[in-house]
């Protein structure tokens, strides 16, 4: 099965998927304060702090699986799209706990009004870094390559996670 998830992923257009434990998922408290102070889109989408989960619980949560699919692209639309997917593909094979985690904010929406309830809820995905998982730690524990990029570098490696059981 999870082969297939893994075809799956490459048809999605990653570049790398790997099947990891969520035991290598690092979480840490500081990744919440660069989403505040540093991030234009803090508390402007409903995928992002303070909406998404707390570093406590995405660390609680991870307790719950016992395989993720690590996938990697250079493209963080791809990201978003492939971890939808596979956490749909997964959730059809059985696995009904599934929840995929993906880069960035949403951008399903032009804007995303953070008043009302997500207009997208079954494709709408919060980002590893959203749920304070450390992701350089995280994927260079999965033998990843990332570096920090300053602004006006394009080659940023993007990564999604999901948590599979
Ligand atoms: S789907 Fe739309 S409403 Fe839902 S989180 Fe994404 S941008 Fe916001």
């Amino acid at each position: 099965m999870f082969n297939s998830l893994i075809s799956k992923a490459l048809e999605f257009k990653a570049e790398d998927t790997l099947i990891i434990s969520p035991k290598t998922i690092i979480t840490a408290e500081w990744v919440r304060l660069k989403c505040q102070y540093g991030c234009p889109k803090y508390s402007k989408c409903l995928t992002c702090p303070p909406y998404s989960p707390h570093p406590e619980q995405t660390k609680s949560m991870l307790l719950g699986y016992d395989k993720a699919l690590l996938i990697h692209s250079k493209e963080c639309k791809v990201i978003q799209n492939v971890v939808r997917n596979i956490e749909e593909e997964a959730f059809k094979a059985g696995f009904y706990k599934a929840f995929a985690m993906g880069a960035g904010p949403c951008e399903l929406c032009e804007e995303c009004d953070v008043n009302k309830p997500c207009v997208h809820p079954y494709l709408a995905r919060p980002s590893m870094e959203a749920c304070g998982i450390d992701v350089y730690a995280s994927v260079r524990n999965n033998g990843f390559f990332i570096e920090t990029v300053s602004e006006n570098q394009r080659k940023v490696n993007y990564f999604g996670l999901v948590l599979i059981e």
